[in-house]
């Protein structure tokens, strides 16, 4: 029945001068999600865009509901500018409420038109083409009653330059901006709950993701990498391929745990980590690093510890989850689809050769002094050297 899907973008309709560079890559985005459907037509005029229904309504539903910098959406009928035309359309989308909803001709429904006519060189004004739809609706369905207030069904009659939109349902989007808009960065992926969440709400404020992950092979098992890819996948499905920077970090561990104080190996490892994204960093063109810490959360996520890692880097890092608490964290793993990963029990680098006592409150002097005896360069040389890319999603 609906011929296109009309898609409203929210706050990037607000952007001045970029507005055309947001507009256009919103549009790159959505056929990108459509495209193995076999869509890639995507309409834009005016602050709307279209897709058309060349594929399952539900899944291409389910594709849009996971595109940045959609405020909402709505399967729509497009007929000619011509009000038999509109007649004719609202009494099928009606029929069809009514089916959906299993409302037999003995029961009730309240319900009203809301014409919206952009187009000033239509005959009827909206409250003429209100009141005429109207009767023509009541007239064909005993069941139908008028609610200006709060009808539980809505007819929208949207008149615009060349063609008429009709509709009744309004799915709200996941909001935020459009992938890519905000330039690149890269995140630290690792195997738990938080990071791939932190992932989300980057790419949710238009960040293009590039995940490094730090594997501690044969320590840490190829599953755990594999799980990894798994949470990038996932991630890919709001925004795009991603790709995943496994960077070999035995030796690493290795090195500190031999050459440094067991309290500071934690924060050793961090500072490693942090060292080792901004080179990839460098190499991708990406501006800014992403972690998952969350104040307070564990020994490394005190605001000295968080002070002594990010001290050895240039680049921003993002910590969209500082604020947040493990409960709020674990409920948005589960909405966005990672959560079910995170949890399959394969070792993090992270929990091998870690004390039991780590320092909470590192002096960086104390810290600095103690990685001298690493010998540095080379550790990260060959740590890099011994990267390897994996290019995650469609
Ligand atoms: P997560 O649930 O994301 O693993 P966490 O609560 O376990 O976080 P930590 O282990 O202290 O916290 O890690 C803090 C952050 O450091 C992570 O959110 C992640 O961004 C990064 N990180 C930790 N381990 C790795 C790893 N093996 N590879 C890449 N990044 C990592
Ligand atoms: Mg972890």
């Amino acid at each position: 029945m609906y011929d296109l899907l009309l898609i409203r973008y929210g706050e990037i309709g607000t952007k001045g001068k970029n507005r055309h560079v947001f507009e256009q890559r919103l549009q790159a985005n959505i056929a990108a999600a459509l495209r193995d459907l076999g869509i890639d037509e995507v309409e834009r005029a005016y602050t709307r865009l279209y897709v058309p229904v060349k594929a399952d309504l539900e899944e291409i539903i389910q594709r849009l509901q996971k595109v940045f910098g959609i405020a909402s959406f709505s399967p729509v009928m497009r007929v000619p500018l011509e009000v038999e035309a509109i007649e004719e359309a609202a009494v099928k989308l009606v029929a069809e409420s009514l089916r959906e909803r299993r409302i037999s001709p003995k029961d009730k429904l309240t319900f009203k038109v809301i014409t919206h006519r952009a187009n000033k060189g239509f005959p009827l004004t909206s409250p003429e083409m209100n009141k005429r739809l109207g009767a023509c609706l009541l007239r064909k369905y005993p069941q139908l009653t008028v609610d200006v207030h709060q009808p539980q069904l809505s007819v929208e009659v949207e008149i615009r330059e060349h063609y008429t939109y009709i509709y009744s349902e309004r799915i709200p989007g996941v909001g935020g901006l459009p992938v890519g808009v905000s330039g690149k960065g890269v995140l630290l992926l690792s195997g738990g709950i938080d990071s791939p969440v932190a992932g989300y709400q980057m790419m949710k404020r238009g960040v293009e993701i590039t995940a490094v992950h730090f594997h501690s092979y044969p320590f840490t098992s190829e599953r755990a990498k594999e799980k990894v890819l798994d949470l990038a996948k996932v991630l890919s499905s709001y925004g795009g391929p991603v790709p995943v920077h496994v960077v070999h970090f035995t030796e690493i561990q290795k090195a500190i745990n031999e050459h440094c104080p067991p309290k500071l190996m934690v924060t050793i490892m961090r500072r490693m980590m942090l060292r080792l994204a901004e080179a990839v960093a460098q190499r991708e063109r990406a501006a800014a690093l992403i972690t998952g810490e969350s104040l307070g959360q564990v020994a490394s996520q005190t605001m000295e510890s968080i002070a002594a890692t990010n001290a050895v880097v240039r680049l921003p890092v993002f910590r969209p989850l500082i604020g947040f608490d493990k409960t709020e964290i674990v409920d948005l793993a589960e909405r966005i689809g990672t959560y079910s990963i995170s949890i399959q029990p394969y070792e993090d680098c992270c929990t091998i050769f870690v004390p039991r006592h780590p320092e909470t409150h590192p002096k960086l002097a104390e810290v600095e002094r103690a990685e001298e005896r690493l010998p540095m360069e080379e550790l990260m040389e060959e740590a890099l050297a011994r990267t390897e890319v994996v290019v995650c999603g469609k």
